[in-house]
């Protein structure tokens, strides 16, 4: 088994991909050998990244009533879960967190927006506070977004906004299990629309929502195929008053959450990893294993969860041995 592994990390360095089965071995290791897997994986890491950590933020701009019926989300339209809703967060509030990410030097600010379609007055409005953003703080923006049409998605890179986030949360085969009101397909389409209008794209999923090990082999190359700048890999954190509040997480034990990091780098080598929501819940006391593969986190909370303050996240990359980066 172990060589097993070692001859992937080569394929990895060497720009090869591999089987799906080769894929598996790597999810279905002992836990034993998951340090021995990290040590081996770690060079892959190191060739692209160094030892550096890109921290970013993300603000909620708008938060709740979403149409859609992710099982996951606080903010789905069947959600109860006690969230705050609003419309736009409040522009000082906005340019107040983005201020204070960039006093600390924090790489980039991510923008939540609620829903799945907009009109042309709300990208407008979203756009005004784009440029708002560029112009008082100058950080890399990206936002995370749904479906957006052509010419949205030009007034949106027009205001400035480097990245979008869109997701794809799981395998294709599982996709209806965790989302009635929309489909992979559309999910596919519109990262594609938005490659091809220039955009950076952010792309990852939710490991944990009841799917099996196959289906985390499989979205992980659908996300290697999408060919994303940055993929983020969330452990579900069930929130009260959501479809996944008694979901069984225990499935996410720390080497699992490792090896799917493990996975993520080798398929990807040269992108962004970044380990997000649940980090700080399935992966404490193993954060310097973490930023051996992963080399992007997010400080300060994951729009309806609580997360790592951005000192302390600072402080725990330092005491990790790693630094963190400006991009
Ligand atoms: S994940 Fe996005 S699209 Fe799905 S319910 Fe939440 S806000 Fe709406």
């Amino acid at each position: 088994m172990n060589s097993n592994y070692k001859t992937l990390v080569q394929k990895s360095l060497d720009g090869q991909t591999f089987s799906r089965d080769e894929a598996l071995s790597v999810l279905n290791l002992p836990e034993a050998e998951v340090p021995a897997l990290i040590e081996s994986v770690y060079p892959v890491r190191k060739k692209y990244k160094g030892n550096t950590v890109a921290i970013q933020i993300l603000s909620n701009m708008r938060s709740g009533n979403c149409s859609q019926d992710c099982v996951y989300c606080a903010q789905a339209h069947d959600s109860k879960a006690d969230i705050q809703k609003y419309r736009m967060l409040p522009l000082d509030k906005l340019l107040a967190e983005g201020k204070t990410a960039q006093a600390k030097h924090i790489s980039r600010h991510c923008i939540g927006i609620s829903g799945i379609r907009f009109s042309d007055d709300d990208i407008s409005g979203i756009a005004d506070y784009v440029r708002s953003l560029k112009k008082e703080t100058g950080m890399e923006i990206c936002c995370s977004i749904g479906f957006l049409s052509r010419e949205q998605a030009k007034m949106l890179k027009e205001a400035g906004v480097n990245r979008i986030n869109h997701n794809l949360n799981t395998s294709r085969r599982f996709y209806p299990s965790i989302c009635s009101t929309h489909t992979y397909e559309e999910r596919i389409a519109n990262i594609k629309m938005l490659q091809e209008a220039g955009f950076e794209i952010c792309c990852g999923g939710i490991i944990g929502l009841g799917e099996t090990v196959e289906d985390n082999v499989d979205m992980l190359f659908d996300l290697r195929a999408i060919d994303p700048e940055s993929v983020p890999i969330n452990f579900l954190i069930p929130i009260s008053g959501t479809g996944m509040q008694d979901a069984d997480t225990s499935g996410l034990s720390p080497e699992y959450c490792l090896k799917v990091l493990c996975l993520a780098r080798l398929l990807c080598p040269q992108k962004d990893i970044r380990a997000t929501a649940g980090r700080e819940l399935y992966l404490k006391g193993y954060e310097k294993e973490m930023l051996m593969i992963a080399d992007s986190i997010f400080a300060s909370g994951y729009l309806t969860a609580d997360g790592q303050s951005i000192d302390k996240t600072i402080e725990m990359v330092r005491a990790a041995g790693f630094d963190y980066r400006i991009e």
